[in-house]
């Protein structure tokens, strides 16, 4: 008995969790955070592309988009962090 709750234990740190982690990184940059729930899951490394992948979109309390360049800045900056437009 034991050992199976091991086994559950490796299958939750090391494919849920991922896959968790995956699906609310998604979420925050305007992704499917279904879709990425799953692929994060059953190939847990893809979780480093989920991290690093540009946003898709502007996410309220999350990323903002520069309406000159377009290009995203963290929803805590206040000026675009590639060309310094204020952001409202
Ligand atoms: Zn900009």
């Amino acid at each position: 008995m034991p050992k199976e709750i091991m086994e559950w234990g490796y299958i939750g740190v090391f494919f849920l969790l991922p896959g968790l982690i995956g699906a609310w990184v998604a979420y925050t940059k305007g992704r499917n955070p279904l879709m990425w729930f799953l692929l994060n899951f059953c190939f847990p490394p893809t979780v480093m592309v989920t991290i690093f992948q540009r946003p898709l979109r502007p996410v309220d309390g999350h990323y903002r988009q520069c309406p000159k360049c377009r290009e995203f800045s963290k929803w805590r900056e206040t000026s675009c962090r590639f060309c310094g437009t204020e952001l409202s």
